[in-house]
């Protein structure tokens, strides 16, 4: 079905010789951006598969058309005149449409989707609008096939992907096309009802059609040149992650690090295909490459020891001591049965001979504090008992950790050599993260000397 020249893969009857490229809703916000969109696509013929976002905002207090479209659907539900709202978002498309001069008009699909949501105003199918008007818009202007993602995308009746019949619709669909733009962020269920991934969920599209049509590559491109090493809004001016893998991404994302929607790495990373995150306003960044731990990394320029460092704030520790506690047979059961019945999970729980701490999200704790610590009291009886909030934990995440020396000393010497006192170490087995809890209030300074530590003294 391909007829692709250079073919160095061959996995499942596909080539790994296309691209597809995720634009999120600020690169496609005006006509400007359409602009540069259009000019990333049309300077490399692998770019065949093009998932778009919806409008986003132009500037910082815009509102973003998924949002008026939200709007317009609520004000439906409660029989309150939208039409205005709808003209509003009408205007956004066809302002893109003018800027770049082109000939169409969308108001047949607007006459649709005004009908559709008076007869049945439903959340979904009201935000998916933004995803499929931007497709037509853009496929026109590229002179692209449109396939609509109600086609391909497919979910049960709970409203959970079916990867399968997905990729296998997909494929069916693009079979003969040489290029397609496919809305992000929608499908259909079983029942032919439109359905919506989670906020941001063009990420996962983009990656499911990766998967699907076996792409070399997923570029994602965005208003941002990568991941971070650290949060910019402590690090003044931190570098960009050139290379990370997926498990690293996950550490780092799951302490607050995200560029990316959460469900966009499954797909791709079961497939072997790396994302790529770039910046549509900086096209010449090479951006971040997120990849399987078999990537050849000497492809890689930098090599600092540590790729990334994420904290977190909102973190409480249940401290229990009890002399001897080590030759008590059942302790940590007890105090871990004792969680579980309140339905809490814990971050970390490094433990003494007579000691032992347990790190868990204060927000979930709150509801059962006093429950919990009568409980504990009764079950394991401690000499001690009390809880410390307002603890942050910071991850110091990367894989060149296990092979390189003093890794922890150094950061150790970096919290000493700023007086900062560390509650909670834990070194995970894989080696590939170290984490420490310091006061909520130190948490900044730590972040920056470590980036001080690792990233500007390896310079
Ligand atoms: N337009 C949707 C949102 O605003 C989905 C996306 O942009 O990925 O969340």
């Amino acid at each position: 079905m391909y007829i692709v020249t250079n073919v160095s893969i061959i996995k499942e009857g596909f080539t790994m010789a296309d691209k597809v490229v995720k634009f999120g809703g600020s690169s496609l916000a005006d006509a400007d951006q359409f602009k540069k969109v259009a000019a990333i696509i049309n300077s490399d013929p692998k770019r065949k598969f093009v998932v778009p976002s919806a409008p986003g905002k132009r500037f910082s207090n815009d509102v973003k058309v998924t949002d008026m479209l939200y709007k317009c659907c609520e004000l439906a539900g409660s029989g309150i005149d939208f039409t205005n709202d709808l003209a509003a978002i009408k205007e956004r498309y066809n302002g893109i449409i003018s800027g770049l001069g082109m000939d169409m008009s969308l108001d047949e699909e607007f006459s649709i989707i005004e009908k559709e949501l008076k007869a049945r105003p439903a959340k979904d199918y009201a935000a998916s609008r933004g995803e499929f008007l931007n497709s037509k818009v853009l496929a026109k202007y590229l002179g692209f096939n449109f396939v609509d993602a109600a086609d391909v995308i497919i979910f049960d009746t709970k409203g959970n992907l079916l990867l399968d019949e997905t990729v296998s619709a997909v494929r069916t669909r693009i079979k003969g096309l040489d290029n397609a733009v496919i809305p992000g962020f929608y499908g259909r269920t079983t029942e032919g009802i439109i359905k919506t991934f989670s906020r941001g969920g063009s990420d996962v599209t983009g990656s499911i059609i990766a998967n699907a049509v076996r792409a070399e590559i997923y570029e994602n491109w965005t208003d941002v040149s990568g991941f971070l090493v650290a949060d910019p809004r402590i690090v003044e001016n931190p570098d960009v992650i050139e290379v990370i893998t997926y498990r690293e991404l996950r550490e780092l994302a799951y302490m607050g690090a995200s560029v990316l929607h959460e469900d966009a790495i499954f797909p791709v990373r079961s497939a072997g295909i790396p994302i790529n995150i770039r910046n549509t306003n900086r096209p010449e960044d090479a951006g971040t490459m997120i990849v399987s731990n078999d990537y050849d990394f000497s492809r890689e320029s930098l090599g600092h020891t540590i790729t990334g460092i994420a904290g977190k704030k909102g973190f409480s520790s249940i401290n229990i001591e009890k002399a001897m506690m080590n030759n008590e047979m059942g302790f940590g059961v007890k105090v871990l049965n004792v969680l579980y019945r309140n339905g809490l999970s814990f971050e970390h729980m490094p433990s003494g001979i007579d000691t032992m701490s347990i790190t868990i999200d204060t927000a979930k704790l709150e509801p059962v504090r006093e429950k919990v610590l009568a409980e504990l009291r009764k079950e394991v009886e401690p000499d001690n008992l009390y809880i410390e909030d307002g603890i942050a934990i910071l991850a110091v995440v990367g894989r060149r950790m296990k092979n390189t020396r003093g890794t922890v000393a150094r950061v150790f010497a970096a919290m000493a050599h700023a007086r900062i006192n560390v509650k909670l170490i834990d070194q995970g087995s894989s080696e590939l993260n170290v984490i420490i809890g310091v006061s909520e209030n130190d948490l900044p300074e730590a972040i920056r000397r470590i980036y001080d530590m690792f990233i500007n003294s390896e310079k």
